[in-house]
């Protein structure tokens, strides 16, 4: 399968690992919107969030203890946000699950955040 992200979850495309274990893998976003900006993925290919179900929803899980470990190692545990983009209205561009963990700077909330863009 044509996959960006099951690529560099191989190890086939290079990418700057922040933590990995035998089911997630964390690596720095391309081009970061946050000063701190990681992707943490499944290994195994889900597409999107629209694709979680009772058989494969334990990644979720994991993923979410990662993000802990990580929110922990790095410090940033008193304001970090995790955002999953499903679909197309969503802006989801890689058809990987992925959550985007953001943090190292003081976010904003509310409507403009999802403002409408077309
Ligand atoms: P989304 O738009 O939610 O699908 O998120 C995809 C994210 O992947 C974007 O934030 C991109 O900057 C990031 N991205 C795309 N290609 C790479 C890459 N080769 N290495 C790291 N991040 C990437
Ligand atoms: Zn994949």
């Amino acid at each position: 399968m044509d996959c960006l992200f099951c690529k560099i979850a191989k190890g086939e495309i290079p990418s700057t690992k922040v933590y990995e274990d035998e089911l997630v893998y964390c690596f720095k976003d391309i081009a970061p919107i946050t000063p701190i900006h990681y992707l943490i993925i499944p290994k195994m290919h889900i597409s999107g969030a629209s694709e979680i179900t009772a058989e494969n929803s334990a990644i979720v899980a994991h993923i979410f203890e990662t993000a802990a470990k990580i929110a922990k190692a790095e410090g940033i545990q008193d304001g970090f946000r995790i955002i999953t983009n499903c679909g197309d209205n969503a802006g989801q561009t890689v058809k990987h699950l992925h959550f985007h963990l953001l943090a190292g700077v003081k976010m904003g909330w509310g409507p403009e955040s999802v403002q409408a863009v077309e």
